[in-house]
């Protein structure tokens, strides 16, 4: 690949940097320096730039298994035993970072339960510009021996994200043992080529993500790139380079994205449309016709009764709940005005005809999900 293919890295100065676990931990086992040391370097050069950074890493499990020589191999492990592994990791891991800074490193664990509601949201965010304040370097990762199926982020390319439009951070930089996002699966296809700039995370990107997996992460491509849609829809370019030499890294600081750059989105999704669509979770789902799915997409207009053509879930009045086309497509999310019971009643209905429907008493609007309480997937 030519050098004057690669995008010039765009200008921050507040950053988060997602290191992974194959970085910490080549072996799946223990932490090592052999990556990390130029990881660190970046930092502490930006950091005398007078640029902010936070760090999110992973390694706590690999860290974790290398104190017990029986330990199963990494995709043996239960959740509650990656969970145990975490729990005697994370400190370690901690450590051998803190031994690469000559600032200490606050340790931030977070879950998506915390991510999800207001005040512990509000409590990170404050935390996090209190330490930026401090001189102090955040360390971040998932806290895994609380983190549930439900209560989970699950890999830390999306904690990464979240983190970023948490701290109101202007770039994610997501280090991992890959060049960047190829057009096809570099170990199958020789002519396989690497993307140097994404404008917008389409249908066409998103079909690149089986592409490559690396061996111990949770991620692989697809984490990456749902990461990188996060962050760039809240106006956070995102850059992918390979953190396993210092190249990409020391390009990086010199002005060039040696990587893929995923441009941050030109009309940034407000922080409240954007809470909607990634963290808000849904409590059930919306079937619309062609015609109410033209509008939404179209004309950006409300959802009325009349669009609706099957509900699922069991939800109330304020929920959130997903829009899908006829045809199963995702179009967006909404916050609904009608239970589901009441949607039930109502589909198919013209809206005058809504308060003849429903029991007296209950209060009727025209739609069922207004147009500001909307979000669609790829705006
Ligand atoms: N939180 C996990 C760990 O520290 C890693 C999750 C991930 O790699 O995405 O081991």
């Amino acid at each position: 690949m030519n050098s004057h293919a690669f995008a010039p890295a765009p200008s921050w100065s507040r950053a988060v940097i997602k290191v992974g676990s194959q970085l910490v931990a080549p072996d799946g086992r223990g932490c090592s320096t052999a990556h990390l040391l130029g990881i660190a370097q970046f930092i502490q050069r930006h950091r005398r730039r007078g640029q902010d950074v936070i760090l999110v890493s992973s390694g706590a499990v690999a860290a974790g298994l290398s104190t017990d020589p029986t330990a199963p191999a990494p995709d043996q492990l239960s959740i509650p035993q990656k969970q145990a592994y975490a729990a005697i990791g994370q400190s370690r891991l901690m450590q051998h970072w803190s031994r690469l800074f000559d600032v200490p490193c606050a340790q931030m664990l977070l879950t998506y339960d915390d991510l999800q509601r207001r005040n512990r949201y509000v409590n990170a965010q404050n935390t996090v510009s209190e330490l930026l304040e401090m001189g102090v370097l955040p360390v971040v990762n998932e806290n895994d021996t609380v983190a549930t199926e439900e209560l989970r982020v699950g890999d830390n390319d999306n904690l990464a994200a979240y983190v970023a439009v948490l701290a109101d951070a202007d770039l994610l930089i997501i280090c991992s043992d890959v060049d960047g996002l190829y057009d096809a699966d570099p170990r199958v296809h020789v002519d396989a080529s690497l993307v140097p700039v994404v404008e917008t995370i389409d249908r066409e990107i998103l079909a690149m993500a089986g592409a490559a997996r690396s061996g111990i992460s949770t991620g692989g491509m697809r984490t990456k790139l749902q990461a990188a849609e996060k962050a760039t829809q809240r106006g956070v370019n995102t850059v992918l380079v390979n953190g396993r030499t210092t190249e990409p890294l020391d390009a990086l600081s010199e002005g060039t994205v040696r990587g893929t750059l995923f441009k941050r989105s030109a009309s940034p999704l407000s922080a409240r449309k954007h809470w909607m669509l990634h963290t808000l979770p849904s409590a059930g789902r919306l079937v619309v016709d062609a015609g109410a799915a033209r509008a939404l997409t179209e004309r950006g207009a409300s959802l009325l009764p009349s669009g609706i053509v099957d509900v699922t879930g069991d939800f109330s009045r304020g929920d959130a709940v997903d829009v899908a086309g006829a045809n199963g497509a995702a179009l967006g999310k909404g916050i609904t005005q009608y239970s589901a019971a009441d949607v039930r009643r109502i589909r198919g209905a013209q809206s005058h005809e809504v308060p003849d429907i429903l029991e007296e008493g209950t209060s009727a609007t025209d739609y069922v999900v207004h147009r500001d309480d909307m979000v669609l997937h790829g705006s």
